[in-house]
């Protein structure tokens, strides 16, 4: 293994948070080299394959509750400042759906649960309604919900970069950890934080991507569907989200 790749491996492995690798016994069998090409797939767009994306994982390493454990009452970024609580997620660990927002809000850093105001209530009702209509039996509690970054940002803020940065490894734990069949990003936020896009979400929505090995769908934000001058973007989030529940439960 040449040296570029290896460092592509061990960035990759920092990023599940594991911090200590062992070598083989010579006696045991050896995987197959992955090829850069590999862990970095070139841009392909056609169904749930690559835009963005990263390497896929070899196998979840942890639980939820170890990371939750891990992360503790965490101080690592200025946000731990003003939350109240932590906001770690929510939901079916074993999920075959996640979705992921940006970050908690009033209501949220209050109960210490993920989407419970109002965008919260909205998020529920677009899971559960278009479920229904599409024939598919779903309820909130089967999806897991968690945000990019775990503490409520001053004044409802976008986290700054070098948060979502200091964040971000335990949302790509927990991912790691539930290995859903695919993934539903809420917003730009959570775009930029997992696929590295710098679009907007109208440039990005409706279109399959792929995290690690896991296809991502893009949409709106369900405060961003709040506005009432927003009712296009209302539309195409329920045309998504039908697009990802069909994917994930037929
Ligand atoms: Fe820690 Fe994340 Fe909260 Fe920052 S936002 S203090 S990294 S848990």
């Amino acid at each position: 293994m040449n040296s570029e790749l290896l460092r592509q491996y061990l960035t990759y492995f920092q990023d599940l948070g594991i911090r200590t690798l062992y070598r083989r016994s010579p006696a045991a069998p050896q995987p197959k080299e992955a090829s850069p090409a590999a862990l970095f797939p070139e841009a392909v767009e056609s169904g749930p394959q690559a835009l963005f994306g990263e390497a896929a994982p070899a196998e979840a390493a942890e639980t939820l509750e170890q990371i939750r454990a891990d992360m503790g009452g965490c101080t690592r970024c200025r946000l731990h400042q003003g939350r109240t609580q932590i906001v770690f997620g929510d939901g079916n660990p074993n999920a075959r759906l996640v979705f992921v927002g940006e970050g908690p809000g009033a209501d949220e850093d209050a109960q210490g649960l993920p989407f419970v105001g109002r965008a919260g209530q909205l998020l529920t009702q677009m899971i559960e309604n278009t479920a229904r209509r599409e024939g598919i039996s779903l309820t909130r509690s089967q999806v897991y919900i968690c945000n990019v970054v775990k503490c409520r940002p001053p004044g409802n803020r976008t986290p700054e970069p070098d948060e979502i940065e200091t964040c971000s490894p335990f949302l790509f734990r927990q991912l790691a950890a539930i290995r859903p069949k695919a993934i539903c990003l809420l917003g730009a936020t959570a775009a930029r934080a997992l696929l590295g896009a710098r679009e907007g979400v109208t440039k990005l929505r409706g279109r399959w991507f792929r995290w690690r090995d896991i296809p991502v769908m893009v949409t709106y934000h369900p405060s961003y569907l709040l506005r009432p001058y927003n009712q296009n973007a209302k539309r195409e989030a329920w045309e998504d989200l039908k697009k990802v529940l069909h994917y994930v439960y037929d």
